[in-house]
């Protein structure tokens, strides 16, 4: 089960190292053994002590770290292009409908989990965050299901269990007065799961999954949001995230209706809300982090948590714009996320680093403040290392680091004419550069093919079981359609209301 890494030399490419002293040579090479970087740099081929298995010539290439996709939800993977615009509350009525009856069967949760991951070792996504939900309820079959994918995938995988367990129309300002009676009772009657079934699915995943196929599946723990969660269940998973050293996934303040909530559940931020709960630490990945005050931000700086910025999702569902350069000023690191394939329709962290980049020109006409390319890809790599408490061995190049890395070709649109390669990775590459993928020294991707898993048999399985998922998706449509206009009026409720904050142009 847990391949050992083959060794493995690079020789001759141009390297980008992304390490804390921003090193970078025109032609040097990378030793691997054991699934990490025993040496790098200019003849470091010459002077490795032992044979490797493999040489990979790399001449006309760029070396770089493997990109880190910092927040992603996999259940999403099948739903590519399926939703019209909605704002975050009426598009949960179709990624987790409230009211649905059955979930998916393991092996389309493996099929759906394997081909989001390939995906991204497609575009040089060497490790993702994943914040699995499972419908309607979590279990065993459905989390070994997803970790067996990833294993099987190849990529370096850290997931957690994201697992609201309140009632639906208490996440949410004003609903419970405006659904009819019968729609509460039937959300009511959903089933949710208690703090002691939850917490023992994590020791499931903890005792199974965290540290397999030598290190590379890891867990994360993750409670949603924290009006999606009893007070105890909160507890449980701090205390877990504690003991274990786990991320802990949270998101906070995504949209303005949230800002609504927490002063009206609360009588404060979200932000505050889980301070005062004792739970804001420096595992935490606060998700979002969009309509938060100054005060907000000065927490998160307090707390040394990260923030996971996922822009093309927020503007795919009309969160609004994240306060980049105050939470950066501030001090708090930002890593960067596609959020879910059915608010991206794609799994492109390159795209995502290019919305980050052009994004935040909004927020001042001082330019001095808009992003910059070095900024943008320390997101796009060691900010997920991060956030993932794996900084120093993850995101960069360098001696005794996992040997997660891409090589992307130079001799391409994205690179030709190469004026600068930083602003250019960030501003002109889409992933089509890449060549190869390698993780912890496995190349797993290479000149257009996936090495681990045979990709096309994978995908007649997908489209075969397209059919049985999709009668599901009708059933979730015709609930949400039903629902919808209560959440809309909920939605424009709470946007008639003053949160003192823009986040948005209108
Ligand atoms: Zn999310």
């Amino acid at each position: 089960m847990n391949t050992p890494a083959d060794s493995l030399m690079i020789r001759g490419a141009r390297v980008l190292t992304l390490d804390d002293d921003g090193r970078e040579w025109p032609d040097a090479d990378i030793v691997i053994e054991q699934g990490r970087i025993a040496a790098i740099g200019p003849g470091a081929a010459g002077a490795a002590s032992s044979a490797a298995v493999r040489t990979i010539d790399a001449r006309g290439q760029l070396a770089m770290p493997g990109l880190i996709n910092a927040h992603f939800h996999s259940p999403g993977n099948l739903m590519k292009g399926c939703l019209p615009g909605y704002p975050l509350e009426v598009f949960m009525l179709h990624e987790v409908p409230p009211l649905a009856a059955g979930g998916d069967a393991a092996r389309l949760a493996y099929v759906r989990t394997m081909v989001g991951a390939l995906e991204m070792l497609r575009r040089g996504v060497t490790a993702v965050h994943d914040d699995a939900y499972h419908v309607p309820t979590a279990t065993v079959d459905g989390i070994d299901a997803i970790m067996r994918a990833y294993e099987d995938a190849g990529i370096r995988a850290t997931v957690a269990i994201d697992q609201p367990n309140v009632v639906e129309y208490e996440k949410y300002p004003f609903l419970a007065d405006l659904l009819p009676a019968e729609e509460r009772r039937a959300m009511d009657a959903a089933p949710r799961q208690s703090t002691a079934e939850l917490l023992g699915l994590y020791d499931h995943l903890i005792s199974r999954w965290h540290g397999a196929a030598s290190g590379r599946l890891a867990a994360a723990v993750s409670c949603s949001a924290p009006q999606r969660v009893t007070d105890d269940y909160f507890a449980g998973l701090s205390t877990l995230s504690e003991r274990h050293d786990l991320p802990f996934n949270v998101h906070i303040l995504e949209t303005r209706l949230q800002r609504v909530l927490g002063r009206q559940k609360y009588g404060k931020s979200l932000v505050h809300h889980v301070h005062d709960l004792g739970h804001l630490d420096e595992r935490m990945m606060v998700i979002h982090a969009i309509w938060i005050d100054d005060d907000d931000i000065r927490l998160l700086a307090d707390s040394g948590c990260t923030v996971a910025h996922n822009p093309v999702c927020n503007l795919r569902l009309g969160s609004g714009v994240m306060p980049w350069r105050a939470l950066r000023d501030a001090g708090v690191p930002i890593c960067l996320g596609t959020d879910e394939m059915n608010t991206d329709d794609a799994i492109n962290p390159w795209f995502v680093g290019k919305t980050a980049a052009m994004l935040h020109t909004l927020a001042s006409p001082d330019y001095a403040t808009w992003p910059q390319p070095d900024e943008i890809l320390w997101s796009m790599t060691r900010g997920g290392a991060r956030a993932l408490r794996r900084e120093g061995t993850l995101g960069q190049l360098s001696p005794g680091a996992e040997a997660d890395l891409i090589l992307l070709d130079l001799d391409t649109v994205a690179f030709t004419p190469l004026n600068d390669l930083r602003r250019q990775l960030v501003h002109c590459e889409d992933g089509a550069s890449v060549r190869t993928t390698i993780v912890a020294g496995r190349v797993v991707f290479d000149a257009g093919r996936i090495t681990t898993v045979d990709e096309a048999a994978l995908r007649a399985e997908m489209r075969d079981l397209m059919a049985g998922y999709q009668e599901q998706r009708a059933a979730a449509a015709s609930a949400a359609a039903r629902l919808e206009p209560y959440y809309r009026e909920m939605v424009l409720r709470a946007a008639s209301e003053d949160v003192g904050l823009r986040r948005s142009l209108c």
